[in-house]
């Protein structure tokens, strides 16, 4: 029996029961027991809750709330829908305003990498529908830059505007472009 296979019956034999990081590690006999719980999870439509999902949890803390197995969605996005999705979103991040092709603002030797994200997570019951995809960036995309600097730099700013309808930066071009030119 594998290491998926250990896990899947724990949480069947508690399901209901909060379980601990270390109890699903030691049943597991892994360190990747993170990624099995999200197999579970993604690939089996278990309804695994964590903190995440549950206010009441820590972290750390897993439940198996029912063993009714949610439908299965694939994570995979057809490379059509995938190119709607970024230009729809103008190839812009939608959290932080980055661009394709700007200087990644956590790794300074990187370009920014864009992803299509999933507004309510798979796992949380959100579906691969186009209203429920986005574009964001790698570091938005991981989290790290759910903050945006306070600071209003012309950097932040452009960010800013960068998310705005097109009509709009139209607006503030022409308004810029009269300035300069006058
Ligand atoms: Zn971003």
């Amino acid at each position: 029996m594998g290491a998926r296979d250990r896990i899947r019956e724990f949480f069947i034999t508690n399901v209901g029961k909060i379980l601990t990081t270390q109890q699903i590690r030691k049943v597991g006999g892994i360190s990747e027991y993170a990624r099995r719980i999200r197999e579970l999870r993604d690939e089996e439509g278990f309804q695994i809750k964590t903190h995440v999902d549950r206010a009441d949890l820590k972290p750390g803390q897993y439940i198996l709330e029912t063993l009714e197995q949610r439908p299965v969605i694939s994570r995979t996005i057809s490379p059509q829908l995938r190119n709607e999705i970024l230009e729809r979103n103008g190839f812009t991040c939608q959290l932080c305003g980055a661009g394709a092709g700007d200087p990644d603002p956590f790794n300074s030797n990187r370009k920014v990498r864009l992803h299509i994200d999933h507004i309510k997570p798979l796992s949380q019951g959100g579906t691969n529908d186009r209203h429920n995809l986005r574009v964001l960036c790698s570091a938005c995309n991981q989290g790290k830059a759910n903050v945006q600097p306070p600071s209003d730099t012309a950097l932040n700013i452009i960010a800013k505007i960068r998310k705005l309808p097109k009509s709009e930066q139209l607006e503030i071009y022409n308004i810029l472009k009269r300035k300069f030119e006058a």
